[in-house]
């Protein structure tokens, strides 16, 4: 799970990490207010104004509507309300959106950290991640922070620092000290990068997390080490361990019918074919998806509705598929194994009565426990459900339902 900008902020600074301060607001006048407090609080008289979408990229992104970048500089506190303005509710496209971009809800108004008339601010990338290959988490560290990671790992690969921690026995204190050692600090800059780094692995670990990104780290000219940007990544699967951080989740960063998907305990992920596919179990849908291309199509989703099918999951999977518009026809493919055929079918029937006015092809293929009486309900149902036995069967009516 993503989280935003300005949650992963206080999430690290929790963890003793310090960041660049900063307040959310929603509407050009509470920017104005947060921008108020903000120098109230840390002093600061320039203030950076940041789109918070869960996509990065957004210094160089441009808001369609206005032409602003994500990221903008107010000089002036009265230059605030009308730079936020120019962010919210506007389109951010960044080379991590895609061309269609992200609306914009929220802005963080944060200090400014590189101080007028700094002279040396520096900008470092330091990530944290889980490489499954060695079964070990990673701090990933570079002196060329900035917007430019990617090319910078390209083309310069020997520019990233790797340091591996095996989770059993967490960070050691000499690993932080080699990491800022590799990134050319000294004196107190180097004492303040392995503090930064001790919390930030500590706040990565105590978040079960699978990815931190804080890009760019920025030392000051004073030598103070703080993450200006953080990207934040949860691992699901351990989110019931932390009720708080499941809390920050944003439905509206999410696809609807993703998020649909999951309130109904389906295992949904939307993808840009024209054949929907019903399936119960991972491997089945992959092998299902496999076969749907080799007909000719292309899988408009996966959709696993699980071991535990009924009429229920298979009508609430019906209503996700049918409201993508690119579906020409939909497949439904069912290994009758804990579940039974016949239900499934009555589920079928049920859940197309219930939607009516379905006007694409289905296509049903039932197999194992009462896959005989699945397909007789379903040819007797007097609906237009075809159903097929074998795949390859199910493959020839996908093919000319969508030709
Ligand atoms: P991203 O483009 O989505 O990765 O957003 P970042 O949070 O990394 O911000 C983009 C860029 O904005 C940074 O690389 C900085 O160059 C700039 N920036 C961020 N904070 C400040 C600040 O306090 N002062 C100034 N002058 N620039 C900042
Ligand atoms: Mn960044």
């Amino acid at each position: 799970m993503n989280i935003h900008e300005y949650q992963a902020k206080e999430v690290l600074k929790s963890y003793g990490v310090r960041i660049q301060e900063g307040i959310v607001a929603e509407t050009p006048e509470a920017a104005l207010e947060a921008a108020k407090k903000l120098n109230a609080e840390t002093g600061t008289s320039w203030y950076v104004i940041k789109a918070q979408i869960h996509a990065g990229g957004r210094g160089k992104g441009k808001v369609q509507e206005t032409d602003s970048n994500g990221v903008v500089l107010a000089k002036k506190l009265e230059d605030v309300a009308e730079k936020a303005k120019n962010i919210l509710g506007g389109t951010l496209v960044t080379h991590q959106t895609g061309p269609e971009g992200k609306k914009v809800n929220k802005v963080l108004i944060a200090e400014d950290v590189y101080y007028p008339g700094d002279s040396e601010p520096k900008e470092y990338y330091l990530s944290i991640l889980l490489d499954r290959a060695k079964g070990s988490n990673v701090i990933m560290a570079s002196t060329e922070g900035g917007m430019d990671i990617e090319e910078v790992a390209e083309n310069h690969p020997e520019k990233i620092i790797k340091e591996w921690i095996d989770p059993k026995v967490g960070l050691q204190g000499f690993q932080a000290r080699k990491v800022a050692f590799k990134l050319g600090l000294e004196g107190n800059a180097f004492k303040e990068m392995v503090k930064f780094i001790t919390a930030l692995y500590a706040a990565y670990e105590g978040t079960d997390s699978s990815q931190f990104e804080i890009n760019p780290v920025l030392k000051t000219s004073d030598n103070k080490i703080l993450a200006v940007d953080a990207k934040v990544n949860l691992d699901d699967n351990a989110l019931y361990r932390h009720k708080d951080l499941a809390d920050l989740r944003d439905l509206a960063e999410e696809d609807p019918l993703e998020v649909e998907a999951g309130e109904s305990g389906l295992n949904y992920v939307k993808l840009e074919g024209n054949v929907g596919c019903m399936v119960n179990g991972a491997g089945l849908a992959m092998a299902t998806m496999d076969m749907i291309k080799l007909s000719g199509g292309e899988p408009a989703n996966f959709l696993d509705v699980g071991g535990g099918a009924n009429a229920t999951t298979v009508e609430a999977g019906f209503r996700i598929i049918l409201k993508d518009p690119n579906v020409k026809a939909i497949l439904i493919n069912v290994f009758g194994g804990i579940v039974r055929c016949d239900r499934i079918a009555n589920g079928v029937v049920e859940a197309y009565k219930s939607i009516g006015d379905i006007s694409v092809p289905i296509i049903v293929r039932l197999q194992g426990t009462n896959a005989e009486e699945g397909a007789r309900i379903i040819d007797e149902s007097g609906l237009k459900v075809s159903s097929a036995i074998t795949l390859k069967e199910a493959a020839e009516k996908v093919k000319s339902a969508i030709a």
